[in-house]
């Protein structure tokens, strides 16, 4: 049986203060014994949201790392700088990174290495366009996203990855796949590290849906035989969200 992991994505929202003030007030309401429960927040604010997480069971992530220990990377954040702070998980390859920023499967492939290396479990997003949705391709997309990202990797630290199927077109749009379409494709993810690392590493590994989750659809989705949580973008930024991580309610 796996256990439901509901990760909040804050995106390039709230100001350390407003982190903070937002922690205190929603800590006791996210708090859950039924399923895990993360934050992953912009860098600057995860002193403050460590600070006031500290004693409860709500994991902390960061939204992206580079996959070196330290060098000439002017503004960039390093795993050890994560892993010292308290940081336990790590969301790597959104597709807003992958869009905005260029990254390919071959550095999320690196960083999800470099985060199992140093003890941080990666959140690894993968997702289709609209564009490929509509031409029939989305399967195969997802396959091919999910063998380089998880490439190299041995079946035991396959099992510690989260990954997250979120397509790009329900992201921030109000538009959510429907349950049996995540369900559909979270299969299929479920499926190809099967085929790769065995029917064992397949029956461990969480996958979440992503993509305008919030307080209403929560339940049927996460009902859903292959979705094991959420990653939840603009719902995590608000009381909502408590409404998602107590969503057998
Ligand atoms: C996300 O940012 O990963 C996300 C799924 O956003 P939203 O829930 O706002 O669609």
């Amino acid at each position: 049986m796996r256990r439901k992991i509901i990760a909040g994505n804050w995106k390039m929202n709230k100001t350390p203060k407003e982190a903070a003030e937002f922690c205190k007030m929603m800590k006791d309401k996210v708090s859950s014994t039924q399923v895990d429960v993360v934050f992953c927040v912009p860098f600057v604010d995860l002193f403050p949201v460590l600070e006031q997480l500290k004693g409860t069971d709500i994991g902390v992530g960061a939204e992206n790392m580079h996959f070196e220990d330290s060098g000439a990377y002017t503004g960039e954040i390093s795993p050890l700088m994560l892993k010292e702070m308290g940081v336990t998980y790590v969301v790597l390859g959104h597709s807003e990174r992958r869009q905005y920023f260029n990254e390919t499967d071959e550095m999320v492939n690196k960083k999800v290495k470099k985060a199992l290396d140093v003890g941080i479990t990666p959140i690894m997003c993968c997702g289709e366009t609209l564009e490929q949705r509509e031409a029939g391709i989305t399967i195969e997309w997802i396959r091919i996203q999910i063998k380089c990202g998880l490439l190299g990797l041995t079946g035991d630290e396959v099992e510690k990855v989260v990954i997250a199927y979120e397509p790009i077109w329900a992201i921030g749009t109000g538009r959510t796949a429907t349950s049996e379409q995540a369900q559909e494709v979270c299969r299929a993810i479920r499926q190809v590290v099967g085929q790769v690392y065995g029917d064992a590493v397949a029956e461990k590994v969480r996958i979440q849906y992503g993509g305008s989750v919030s307080g209403k659809n929560a339940a049927e989705l996460f009902a859903m035989e292959d979705i094991d949580g959420g990653l939840v973008g603009g719902a995590s930024l608000k009381e909502e969200f408590q409404q998602i991580v107590h969503y057998q309610k």
